[in-house]
């Protein structure tokens, strides 16, 4: 199956836009025109300090690559290239190296990111609709320029409430669209993986990152973090289908001509559809029906049904008057 968009946004540009294999000119910047501060974070890929920038005396933040294949090295700077100033995007400052290890280094913006453990939770409607149109903004901007993100998350969404900034980070998992492609399932992390790559379904999309969405706005507006709490990939797809059911599971299968994996033959139960009522409790007034609406037409085991960001975008959500 193909995307229902942006299908020959690689093809259409140069060559040199998507193909990262044949090594990517990277011009590198002086390493010490940037300075450590505190170590922020450690990722699988990287370790991440904050920084400030000598020349000018600005924050940054610095990620400095762990050692890991060169193709996957090229394929984040590549990306990050192509789509640093797009609207939401986080800015890439410089591309540096360690002189020694050769191991390069990121030098991003900074955002002033609250942990979303604290921040979604005061979240009102009107906060939702803003931060969501700005992460939808992100990705239909990525998605038109032939870019699917494959990790969207909270910590992967860095949000400054006070300048109501937000920003998409780690791309490190990003890849190019192109028709037909099989890509590897092996992506997004285990709360926010769509069903395409629970059952093994290579051929998916820029659609992929819609599922993620729909996981993070059905956590924030049913209380539930995550949504989606699989204790393992596979029993991720146990509890998708415990909410969206089992007949309906197997039904998506068949369209695509896939049986369920082996793996699911002892794990896997009958589950009958549950409605978003079901999730609706006291302690959220938030669960108003065009979110739920919306929710509903993202988490769809079908990526092909799914919303595009744009579609998303231009949901009735978006157009309430909320206070
Ligand atoms: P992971 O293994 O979690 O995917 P990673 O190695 O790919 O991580 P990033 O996700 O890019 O690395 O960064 C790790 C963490 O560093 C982020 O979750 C965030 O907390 C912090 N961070 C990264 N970039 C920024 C930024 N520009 N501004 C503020 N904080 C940032």
């Amino acid at each position: 199956s193909l995307a229902r968009v942006y299908k020959d946004a690689c093809e259409k540009r140069p060559q040199e836009y998507w193909d990262y294999e044949q090594g990517v000119t990277i011009e590198w910047g002086k390493i010490s025109n940037h300075e450590i501060v505190n170590k922020i974070g450690r990722g699988k890929y990287s370790e991440v300090f904050s920084g400030k920038s000598v020349t000018n005396n600005q924050p940054c933040v610095i990620k400095v690559l762990k050692p890991v294949k060169m193709k996957k090295i090229y394929r984040e700077l590549k990306i990050l290239t192509n789509l640093t100033g797009g609207p939401n995007v986080i800015g890439l400052l410089d591309i540096v190296q360690d002189p020694g290890s050769k191991i390069p280094a990121l030098i991003f913006e900074e955002v002033k990111n609250v942990d979303f453990r604290t921040l979604y939770p005061t979240f009102k409607l009107s906060d939702i609709q803003y931060y969501f149109t700005q992460l939808l903004i992100a990705l239909d901007y990525c998605h038109s320029m032939g870019i699917m993100h494959r990790d969207v998350k909270p910590q992967n969404v860095m949000i400054d409430p006070n300048e109501r900034k937000l920003r998409l980070i780690d791309w490190g998992l990003a890849e190019f669209y192109h028709p037909g492609v099989h890509y590897n399932v092996r992506v997004a992390s285990r709360y926010h993986k769509g069903p395409e790559l629970l059952v093994n379904l290579n051929q998916y999309d820029y659609s992929l990152d819609l599922w993620s969405v729909g996981c993070m706005l059905a956590a924030i507006i049913f209380k539930k973090e995550p949504f989606f709490k699989g204790s393992t990939n596979a029993d991720q797809l146990v509890k998708i289908a415990a909410v969206l059911g089992t007949k309906e599971l197997l039904s998506y299968l068949n369209k695509y001509s896939l049986k369920l994996p082996s793996e699911y033959d002892n794990i896997m139960r009958d589950f009958t559809r549950k409605p978003w009522s079901h999730f609706i409790t006291s302690e959220t007034n938030l669960a108003v029906p065009e979110i739920v609406d919306l929710i509903d037409n993202l988490l769809r085991y079908d990526h092909q049904e799914r919303l595009t960001a744009k579609e998303a975008m231009n949901h009735k959500f978006f157009k309430m008057e909320c206070e």
